[in-house]
């Protein structure tokens, strides 16, 4: 069977004669600078994940910020989009953009640094005061939504513990010594969040079985046929997507650099619908990865990926087909997209392996901070993994000669 031909069209290039993108501001009502406890103007405020809301580690009030669906329609009119819309903290990424930003604490005056490389707060040493980055800047750092951690460290823990434990044979000695899951972090991974509104058009032909017999080829000897129709297929539908998941950092995107890049597509889905207006405070107490990725870099990856939800919608509608359908011709014509950047939390726990080569691998076990969704890479002790798939194969040898003499008898 050969490779469908495929072909991509973006009408948004018509609709948008100028090429800019619609944008959906994010951050109107955000301020950044001494980010206060509504109650009592503390700036000691963290994520209770317990409940899901900030809470002020002074007075312990509790609130939260809006619902980003809410906030920004953006469950609604996927099959209006037309062209792209963006939200403001997903616009381009400006090269020059300052990483380290200075802002003037509110309380004592002082001139204080932010490094958004790591993060978007400091303490300002002299007054202790917590400033906050919320207004977006174009570095990438503040990004439109944050889906708060909803799972406590402890659950994690146990969930990274029963991976490896299932792993335990063939895992390298020196890891099962050194592994110790409490040293597991919780990071905020840059992700796109993708509406898709587009129109598919498949072509190609499918078998529908007719008749199924036995004929006789020798005197020993009989072989099964088949009759089938061959049908020319078509399927010409509208698709709307939502909430399409992508790393938008680059060292994730890496194929090649990491096992992480599948590692942490692995966990999805995340339950989007819970995403919040964006706060700093979300994300005290956690390490954050910053967005270095554009629109147009991710692009492909989610035409790619759009496509393939096409074709898994297809595929439900061809049951008659039941000897196949095979597509000569596939075209997802792109209406409109909606891109929104988020902070998606994941608790990390990695190990530095050290090969005898002196070359060394970081290996990864990530867990989902909503679902607890598990997967991981665990360093090998080859010698044992060899022993252990030749004896397999040995076995498979032995079971696949029983058959075909079953075969010889029947
Ligand atoms: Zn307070
Ligand atoms: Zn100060």
């Amino acid at each position: 069977m050969t490779e469908p031909a495929t072909e991509r069209r973006d009408e948004s290039d018509d609709r948008q004669a100028d090429g800019t993108p619609q944008v959906l501001r994010t951050d109107a009502d955000a301020a950044s600078g001494l980010s206060k406890c509504p109650r009592c103007g503390a700036t000691q405020i963290a994520l209770n994940i317990g409940s899901g809301m900030l809470r002020c580690s002074f007075c312990r009030d509790e609130w939260s910020t809006p619902n980003a669906n809410e906030a920004f329609a953006l469950d609604q009119g996927v099959d209006q989009l037309t062209g792209v819309t963006m939200g403001s903290g997903s616009a381009d990424i400006v090269p020059s953009a300052e990483v380290v930003l200075t802002f003037k604490c509110g309380a004592c005056g002082a001139e204080i640094v932010i490094d958004t490389a790591s993060g978007t707060q400091a303490r300002c040493h002299w007054c202790r005061n917590k400033l906050s980055m919320n207004e977006q800047v174009p570095n990438g750092a503040v990004p439109d939504m944050v889906l708060p951690f909803s799972l406590p460290k402890e659950r994690a823990v146990e969930q990274i513990a029963q991976f490896v434990r299932k792993r335990r044979f063939f895992a390298h000695p020196r890891f099962r010594e050194e592994f110790n899951p409490e040293n597991v972090l919780g990071a905020y991974l840059p992700y796109m969040v993708v509406d898709v509104n587009a129109h598919a058009s498949f072509t190609g032909q499918g078998e529908h079985q007719t008749r199924r017999y036995s004929v006789k080829v020798s005197d020993d000897r009989s072989e099964t046929r088949y009759d089938a129709d061959l049908y020319d297929v078509g399927r010409d539908f509208d698709v709307e997507i939502h909430d399409l998941a992508v790393v938008s950092s680059r060292e994730r995107l890496d194929q090649r650099s990491s096992t992480s890049n599948n590692v942490i597509n692995a966990i999805r889905p995340f339950d989007l619908e819970n995403a919040v207006t964006y706060d700093s405070n979300y994300l005290a107490g956690f390490t954050s990865e910053r967005r270095d990725t554009n629109v147009a870099d991710l692009a492909p990856i989610v035409d790619a990926q759009s496509t393939d939800v096409a074709r898994h919608a297809a595929h439900s509608t061809l049951g008659f087909y039941d000897r196949g359908v095979r597509w000569d011709h596939e075209q997802l014509t792109v209406k409109g997209q909606r891109w929104v950047s988020a902070y998606l939390p994941v608790w990390l726990y990695s190990y530095h392996q050290e090969k005898k080569d002196g070359r060394s691998m970081v290996h990864y076990v990530a867990v989902n901070g909503r679902t607890g969704s598990v997967m991981g890479s665990v360093p090998i002790n080859y010698p044992r993994l060899l022993l252990t798939s030749a004896a397999v194969e040995v076995a498979g040898i032995v079971v696949g000669t029983i058959i075909l003499a079953l075969g010889a008898i029947l």
